[in-house]
């Protein structure tokens, strides 16, 4: 099948379904991340709820949408909810947009998805960026499980129980923090998982000055005791080492099935895909193995 069969063609216009909620990704910091789609949808729907009417207000004009914004934020969600869903009903199109990536993701979005599915209306997701899947798979860290913490608590009891089941959790865990708190974060994650767990945290994500810095828990401190953080961070978490794991054969036999695998011309990356598959040991640290081994 040609690839492309895969794909809806894109239309230059995207017609709104009459009493369906879109909830619609827009950019977390360069404007050439709205898509076609969304900028369709948001310019044909008959009213745009967000959380800011000021800021949407201007992403507006830059893309020359005249659809009326009203103003869905944590404070007033609850009020609005009952309007919006009275405009589904009654045959209205509305599209739901955060101030930044994607509507629901620590942003709101969840309670009016909820209250539409149960009157049994359509929701549509125009998907667009979200910081934490972003800075995942830049992090260089695990990618295949992963769990998202958002912010953690400030109450001192549910922080400290938040902590303690990151440190304790094995697959990566993304967290978000403001600039101000970043440090007391850093040192919080310090107490709990240890200065010498892997970190990676993008700083600035799709913008000008976009930049990852990591390695430890320990390091990452260091460098903001020196540079005070500015701007938007997402922090990602190595998941703790799972220990006594059982595996079907030693390190020694699994590396040379990966090297007999490369042998008989197969791709270092493939090779070690196969084999963590096949034995239980981490595709990563084969390859790091391998790669020392072939160096020596
Ligand atoms: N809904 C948004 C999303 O889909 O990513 C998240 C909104 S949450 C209120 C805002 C937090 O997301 C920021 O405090 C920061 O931790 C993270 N964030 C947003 N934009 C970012 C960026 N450009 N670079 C790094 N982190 C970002």
């Amino acid at each position: 099948m040609d690839l492309i069969d895969d794909y809806q063609p894109q239309q230059d216009r995207t017609e709104p379904c009459p009493g369906t909620l879109y909830i619609v990704g827009t950019p977390i910091g360069n404007l050439g991340d709205l898509s076609p789609r969304a900028k369709s949808i948001l310019k044909r729907v008959s009213l745009i709820a967000c959380e800011d009417t000021r800021r949407s207000g201007q992403l507006m004009k830059i893309i020359e949408s005249k659809v009326p914004l009203l103003s869905y934020h944590k404070h007033n969600f609850k009020s609005r909810q009952k309007q919006l869903l009275e405009l589904l009903k009654n045959n209205q199109s509305i599209a739901l947009i955060s101030d930044a990536g994607l509507p629901g993701i620590n942003d709101p979005g969840e309670e009016l998805v909820k209250a539409v599915r149960t009157i049994k209306h359509e929701v549509i997701c125009i998907p667009g960026p979200c910081a934490a899947t972003t800075a995942l798979v830049v992090s260089g860290l695990a990618c295949q499980r992963f769990c998202f913490e958002g912010f953690l608590p400030k109450k001192h009891g549910d922080r400290k129980h938040r902590l303690k089941i990151i440190s304790e959790e094995p697959r990566t865990t993304i967290v978000y923090e403001s600039p101000h708190h970043l440090l007391k974060l850093l040192k919080d994650l310090s107490t709990f998982c240890g200065e010498e767990r892997p970190i990676q945290i993008a700083r600035e994500l799709t913008k000008r000055y976009e930049e990852s810095i990591g390695s430890t828990i320990g390091d990452v401190i260091k460098h903001f005791e020196i540079n005070k953080p500015k701007g938007e961070f997402t922090l990602v978490i190595e998941g703790k080492k799972e220990k006594n794991q059982e595996y079907k054969i030693s390190e020694s036999e699994a590396l040379n099935k990966l090297k007999k695998l490369i042998n008989q011309g197969e791709k270092s990356n493939i090779a070690a895909r196969k084999v963590a598959e096949e034995t239980g040991y981490e595709k990563k640290w084969l390859y790091s193995k391998l790669h020392k081994k072939l160096d020596k």
